[in-house]
């Protein structure tokens, strides 16, 4: 008895259905009703599998399968069910739903492991709402505080404290953050979100590393003047220095020679944005990313220089601010070679990769051994209603996934 495609299906479906919205895809942005419908279906899901249920207070779910041995360390896996706007059904559902039948599975054949199993939704991975990714993980890995996050505030101005008040939740905001040895580790099953794996025909990547991330807000003030009356050499522009930082930006992230690193500017605002006033503000962003940490501390470094040397020449004035940094993870060479040795077993092909994206893992990783599995996507595609992965590819996933549970979880059967 293997984990069953069929029901893995029903139950994502039941999730995809929540939160759809007219123009494609899902919204299902943390604690908001279709994210506590979500959560609802969860809970259920869990509780109809016999397991303990908690949400801690920070709204994490942690599903439970008690061990023979209570009091040993938590073999955890896990994802979120939180969602982009006009988001994809696989990219979060994949690694909780994926879990669950590992789980029903475990159930069926009457298998009772050593170490206790966690199932784990976290709260708000995207970070669309209060603008903060990987919230849930990251107080859970001790990473950021409670009090670091409990002020920040949606479009609406409702605190993220405020939003919590939705959900039941136990225990204290400090009791969030994982005890030393608590858990054993960490494993999460998701989607490719590029692809290589595809192009490759491989069904499995054991992802080697998590790249890094880095989120900056960049302004540039000129000064504000009549595009008519103001002579060539008397202003203070800030949009061309601004437009000649975004193109050093892109030839930046191409000069690298290992084609790791990625950088974009996503998005830029011109004030006071009139065809004619010479622009006085320009704001706009930077999101550099490496699997590399030296890679990505050089490339930040280069790049506030260029900022620096490109505003000095034009006599603008600029700021730099910070608005997120993810530093890259190496994931742990214990938890690879399960997941290899798992599709050994099952002759089922891999191949090691690395994640562009971050994912929950990139925190747990500093706290516990922790691996991820990834199954392929259609053209890559993701954070897109057309994300796509095919049910018959994501079972080999499932598959994976339980002789890694078996062997991470210990058990006589
Ligand atoms: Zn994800």
């Amino acid at each position: 008895m293997r984990p069953n495609i069929d029901r893995f299906r029903k139950d994502m479906e039941a999730l995809a259905r929540i939160g759809r919205v007219p123009e494609g895809g899902v919204a299902r942005f943390s604690l908001t009703p279709a994210d506590l419908e979500g959560r609802e279906l969860v809970i259920g899901i869990m509780k109809g599998l016999g397991l303990s249920v908690r949400v801690d207070a920070v709204g994490n779910i942690r599903g439970r399968r008690q061990g023979r041995d209570p009091t040993s360390p938590i073999v955890m896996m896990g994802s979120h069910i939180d969602s982009v706007p006009n988001g994809g059904d696989y990219d979060g559902p994949t690694g909780v739903m994926g879990p669950l039948e590992v789980v029903r599975t475990l159930n069926d054949k009457g298998i009772v492991t050593r170490h206790p199993i966690e199932v784990v939704v976290f709260t708000d991975e995207e970070g669309d709402r209060f603008k903060k990714g990987t919230l849930g993980s990251a107080i859970m890995a001790g990473h950021m505080s409670w009090d670091e996050v409990r002020g920040l505030k949606d479009a609406d101005g409702i605190s993220f404290e405020k939003a919590l008040e939705a959900i039941d939740t136990t225990g204290t905001p400090g009791e969030v953050v994982l005890r030393k040895g608590e858990v054993k580790s960490f494993v999460e099953l998701h989607v490719e979100q590029s692809a290589r794996l595809e192009e490759k025909e491989m069904p499995i990547g054991i992802v080697e590393a998590i790249t890094g991330s880095s989120h900056k807000r960049i302004r540039v003030f000129g000064k504000a003047d009549h595009a008519g009356a103001t002579p060539m050499d008397r202003r203070t522009d800030a949009l061309v220095p601004a437009a000649r930082m975004v193109q050093e930006i892109e030839r930046i992230g191409r000069s690298d020679p290992a084609a790791s690193l990625v950088s974009t500017v996503g998005y830029l605002d011109v004030k006071p944005g009139a065809m004619n006033i010479v622009p006085s503000l320009v704001t706009f962003t930077t999101d550099v990313r490496d699997t590399s940490p030296d890679n990505l501390a050089a490339a930040m470094k280069e790049i506030d220089e260029m900022i620096a040397r490109v505003a000095g020449e034009r006599g603008v004035e600029f700021e730099i601010e910070e608005l997120e940094y993810t530093a890259a993870v190496a994931l742990s060479p214990a938890i690879r070679s399960t997941i290899a040795d798992a599709c050994k077993k099952l002759d089922i092909e891999y191949m090691d990769t690395a994640s562009r994206a971050v994912h929950d893992t990139s925190h747990m990783a500093h706290v516990t051994d922790a691996g991820m599995i990834f199954v392929p996507s259609v053209g890559g595609k993701s954070h897109s209603p057309d994300e796509l992965t095919h049910w018959e590819d994501i079972r080999p996933g499932l598959e994976v996934l339980y002789e890694v549970t078996l062997a991470l979880a210990g058990s006589d059967a």
